[in-house]
């Protein structure tokens, strides 16, 4: 979609800072992360939300957890991360093209537990 900011980013045409990239998914850090390391993975179809995923999406779908368990380990934040997928406006969702939070680097304060 010409005018959706990660299809640009997807293409290049936007600059990001890019941790992972194959032919169908591209991951690149967050402009204003909320976490120590927050990645956005996404994949380069337009697809606009949760939503619209169809059943011939589930290949597609299957190959970003693993390419989030991926930059997790790569990232050494393997044993402590979140993934979050925001869907629809009201949920937080602002950029119309489903991508999936990578949150981490979380540190617990020791004697907090
Ligand atoms: P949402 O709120 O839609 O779930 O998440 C969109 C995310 O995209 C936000 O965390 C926001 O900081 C990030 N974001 C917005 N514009 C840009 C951009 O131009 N480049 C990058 N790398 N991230 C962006
Ligand atoms: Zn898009």
């Amino acid at each position: 979609m010409a005018d959706c900011l990660f299809c640009q980013i997807a293409q290049k045409k936007v600059p990001s800072e890019i941790i992972y990239e194959d032919e169908e998914i591209i991951a690149f850090n967050d402009i204003k992360p909320k976490a120590p390391i927050h990645i956005l993975v996404i994949p380069k179809k337009h697809i606009e939300k949760l939503q619209d995923i169809e059943d011939n999406d589930k290949e597609l779908l299957g190959k970003i957890l693993l390419v989030i368990k991926k930059i997790a380990k790569e990232k050494n934040i393997e044993k402590a991360y979140k993934v979050q997928i925001n869907c629809g406006q009201d949920a937080g969702q602002l950029v119309p093209h489903l991508h999936f939070h990578l949150l981490g680097g979380f540190k617990t304060p020791k004697g907090d537990l």
